[in-house]
């Protein structure tokens, strides 16, 4: 239920319904909007006594959720969130490139990338530090030493930087180090993982699993936002289709479904959603004309010696080329690069 409180309310009326939503065993979520504030209510089992809400005052009406996510709906928030990432806006006028390498390897290496993408006019570093790795023999990532390393590369370049928490143990350090959480696919459904992050001080990428439907993947998002942190950015990175010819079938028709349906920033990640190098440009191109608010993409100097996802890496220069192609898309979208 959400309640829509008067464009004149007071910040007390505001408390008053706070209190008495709490009062009933509940809680309150205060979502500012550019009119007016309403509160969501979460942590009812079924529909809540419309009128005992109504008659509070600063109270304009009271409206039933329909979907059964509710902090990450529409219906709770018309206008669209905008998730600052380190200063950077996600969600807003700019389309948002969020580049680096799978996994940090070295200084070297990340430092390497993270210039390079830069120069191109990147916003975003991305580089995992905890790999989620299909077998216990390949590289399982840096650990606290490459989240130091990506803070050395932040340093340098000014970038803010991404990075996955695979468990409850990396997201205390990732929280600490980087500038947003990443959760990624095989977490997707990690409950506690998705409540402890929506404890969490920093913003989240959340990707979406690779089996997940529209619904599942918003009230993953829900549990995030139900622990009291809004700065939620998803990710589309594909799904597990018949398709034969690419790692995964990246859905780029969710982009539209989501934003009809949720306030939340999309973006969308054509690497893991197509596992191929030349695919990455191409299906990048068909994100921003899809109004996706930004692409995650994986670049590597040397991908043919990179330590994971090498084959769907794009190089420096490729980087710069889809760039290139970005500016003249985005304006037609509306938005800047
Ligand atoms: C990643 O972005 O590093 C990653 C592992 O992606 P996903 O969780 O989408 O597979
Ligand atoms: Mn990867």
């Amino acid at each position: 239920m959400l309640v829509v409180m008067r464009k004149d309310a007071t910040a007390d009326q505001i408390k008053g319904v706070l209190e008495a939503i709490e009062a009933r065993g509940f809680k309150g979520h205060p979502i500012p909007g550019a009119q007016r504030t309403a509160i969501g209510i979460t942590g009812n089992k079924g529909a809540l006594e419309a009128p005992v809400f109504e008659s509070l005052p600063g109270v304009l009406e009271v409206i039933p959720v329909t979907h059964a996510y509710k902090l990450v709906s529409r219906e709770v928030k018309a206008e669209n969130t905008v998730v600052s990432i380190g200063g950077v806006a996600v969600g807003g006028d700019e389309l948002v490139v969020v580049a680096g390498p799978c996994a940090v390897e070295s200084l070297e290496q990340t430092m390497t990338v993270a210039r390079a993408i830069k120069a191109s006019g990147a916003h975003l570093l991305r580089g995992g530090a905890f790999k989620p790795r299909t077998s216990p023999y390949s590289f399982q990532g840096l650990g606290k030493k490459g989240l130091e390393i990506l803070a050395e590369a932040r340093q340098e370049t000014g970038l803010p930087v991404v990075t996955e928490a695979v468990d409850m143990e990396a997201l205390d350090l990732v929280e600490e180090y980087a500038d947003a959480i990443q959760i990624g696919a095989r977490n997707m459904q990690n409950f506690s993982l998705l409540r402890r992050a929506g404890r969490a001080k920093k913003p989240v990428i959340l990707k979406r699993g690779m089996s997940a439907t529209l619904e599942e993947f918003l009230m993953s998002a829900e549990y995030i936002l139900s622990e009291g942190n809004y700065a939620v950015v998803l990710c589309e990175r594909g799904v597990r289709t018949f398709s034969d010819f690419s790692r995964n079938t990246l859905d780029l028709a969710v982009v539209p479904a989501v934003k009809g349906l949720s306030h939340l920033p999309i973006l969308v990640d054509p690497s893991h959603g197509t596992g191929r190098r030349d695919k990455v440009a191409p299906l990048s191109r068909a994100a921003a004309a899809v109004g996706a608010d930004g692409i995650m993409v994986e670049v590597h100097h040397d991908p043919n010696s990179a330590l994971s996802d090498g084959p769907q890496s794009i190089t420096p220069e490729m980087f710069e080329a889809l760039l290139r192609d970005l500016r003249q898309i985005a304006p037609v979208m509306g938005r800047r690069l």
